[in-house]
């Protein structure tokens, strides 16, 4: 069993100062980091959930979204804390991506080796001002 399995759902998460407090009705699964412009910056650990599978407990009323370039992906955040616990994809919108850093029991040597997406390849924006080839190994 992996180690990343050893959380049960459903997940429980929250933000730093805890006014978005959410639930995950799955495993951690399809670990990956993104290289957009974007998520390069929070530089977080996501886990994928379908909209279903993600239960908002408490702080609608906190949570902000962020949204850019074509304006379809959804970045939430909670503006007391600033952190970022969701986003729903641009690529797949019928998913979230998790902030795993934001969950009960994670711990940090689960994700040492995740590969990363390349988000900056399906950005609008991003391919007018970034050589794709140097986020390529
Ligand atoms: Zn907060």
């Amino acid at each position: 069993m992996q180690n990343s399995q050893k959380l049960i759902p459903p997940l429980s998460g929250k933000c730093h100062c805890g006014k978005i407090e959410f639930e995950l009705m799955c495993h951690l699964k399809d670990l990956k980091r993104c290289n957009c412009s974007h998520c390069r910056r929070k530089g977080f650990v996501m886990t994928t959930v379908k909209l279903d599978e993600f239960k908002l407990i408490s702080g609608k009323k906190d949570l902000m979204v962020y949204k850019w370039n074509t304006k379809i992906a959804k970045h939430y955040f909670c503006k007391h804390c600033g952190i970022n616990t969701h986003h729903q994809r641009r690529s797949k919108p019928n998913e979230y991506g998790v902030n795993i850093g934001c969950l009960e029991g994670f711990k940090m040597e689960w994700i040492e080796n995740v590969k990363y997406t390349e988000g900056v390849k399906f950005s609008l924006e991003d391919k007018t001002k970034i050589d794709a080839s140097i986020y390529e190994k």
